[in-house]
């Protein structure tokens, strides 16, 4: 099992390849330099030890979980407004610290893919490019680096100024040169007190179909924070590559997104949470009622959008306040099942779906393919809380599609001086 070792075997008495469950009997999986080399039908340990394979059992053998959408920098821990607020105003190595340990803590609990959704200093960046080394005990991160915002308008945190069709095209074409998605702040957050998005649209129609199409002519998908019967008509309208949070999500919108083959990513936590502990925030009994409400409603659309064939992406938001980097992912899962999507859907969006969302060269467990994994004691089929403890977990270095770098063509040009 040590990352190093170039070949080993693996013998789990069932598996799920991110699509399909394989439970008719044991597997053997033979893994070389990273790579499937083969999947046998039984339990083959004494014939791959007599090679000399180190050989890992386990009850249950899955994809890693994708958590794709969260923010490594913030630290979901603290529910203190006030020590969340310091926790911002810390140096750049300090936050850079505070991204490595919340992605360490997200592969411990099988996360073996991030999706970080934004953060204004380009820590998501950085902690990429660490993650490349197998000696990082990193998972995999798909950055958003810092995303774009209407000036003066909410995302601070994560996103950059724009302001007119120019500076939307100047920024999204620089953005795109160390991000590998672009995101987009269309709306602010939900007013919980009023129980609705209040603000309009920090973007057009035709502003959004700006930014994707540029984000889509440097090669770059592009994903929007939005919520709000507004916002949604004109992300699913522009086509962005994913919806993130999608809270007031209506049927017509979910028809025009899968149309339009636009993803969603629901991200229950951050809701869930001060719905389940409104004593953080100081909720009246009205603005519980009101969460109460929107989770619903949004487990409703979620329900809806798994029967009209929508993409599912499982995120979690992890970084907002009470949503913890890895757990969270658990939380998800269990508010996909309150929705009532089988157990089947909800790790599907959490693997295979996620991964051929982003174009990852090997998005189901296969031979031939990437070997990123984990192992559980047993079938989360026959116990879902297996999945809060992972036996081992192996993630992939390799990226996906990789971004061009401006500081290495710097280094290069210097070099050449
Ligand atoms: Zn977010």
């Amino acid at each position: 099992m040590s990352p190093d070792a170039k070949e080993f075997a693996v013998v789990a008495g069932g598996w799920f390849d991110g699509e399909r469950r394989h439970e008719a009997g044991p597997a053997t999986f033979v893994v070389r330099d990273g790579r499937i080399a083969d999947i046998a039908a039984g339990d083959h340990a004494a014939e791959c030890a007599r090679r000399g394979l180190a050989v890992t059992r386990g009850g249950y053998l899955m994809p890693g979980l994708v958590d794709a959408h969260a923010h490594l920098f913030l630290d979901g821990a603290p529910t203190d407004a006030k020590v969340r607020a310091e926790h911002l105003k810390q140096p750049l190595e300090q936050l850079t610290g505070a991204a490595r340990a919340s992605a360490r803590q997200a592969l411990a609990c099988g996360v073996t893919l991030v999706r970080d959704a934004g953060d204004r200093h380009g820590i998501n960046n950085r902690i990429r490019e660490e993650a490349a080394d197998p000696r990082s005990g990193l998972p995999r991160v798909r950055s958003g680096g810092l995303g774009v915002k209407r000036a003066k308008r909410y995302g601070a945190f994560m996103a950059a100024d724009v302001d007119d069709a120019d500076s939307i095209r100047e920024s999204v074409a620089a953005l795109a040169q160390s991000n590998d998605e672009i995101k987009l702040i269309l709306t602010g957050i939900i007013d919980f007190e009023a129980g609705a998005v209040t603000d309009e649209p920090q973007f057009s129609l035709e502003e959004t179909r700006l930014i994707v199409d540029t984000a889509r002519a440097c090669g770059r998908p592009t994903f929007a924070h939005c919520s709000g019967a507004k916002g949604l008509a004109i992300a699913a309208a522009a086509g962005v590559g994913s919806i993130e949070h999608g809270f007031f999500m209506d049927r017509g919108t979910l028809a025009l997104m899968r149309d339009n083959q636009v993803a969603w990513t629901p991200t229950f936590c951050p809701v869930y949470f001060q719905w389940a502990h409104p004593e953080a925030v100081g909720w009246s009994p009205q603005t519980v009622g009101h969460l109460r409400r929107i989770l619903d409603d949004h487990a409703r659309h979620l329900q809806l959008a798994h029967e009209m064939g929508v993409v599912l992406l499982l995120g979690t938001d992890a970084g907002s306040m009470g949503v913890r980097h890895g757990h969270a992912v658990f939380e998800e899962i269990v508010r996909y099942a309150e929705a009532g999507l089988g157990l089947e859907a909800a790790l599907h969006a959490a693997t295979a779906a996620a991964r051929r969302h982003f174009g990852l060269a090997s998005p189901v467990l296969a031979k031939g393919g990437e070997f990123d994994a984990l192992l559980l004691a047993a079938s989360p089929f026959g116990n879902p809380t297996c999945l809060r403890q992972p036996q081992a977990v192996w993630a992939a270095r390799t990226t996906g599609p990789r971004p061009m770098h401006a500081d290495a063509s710097d280094r290069d040009l210097s070099m050449n001086k």
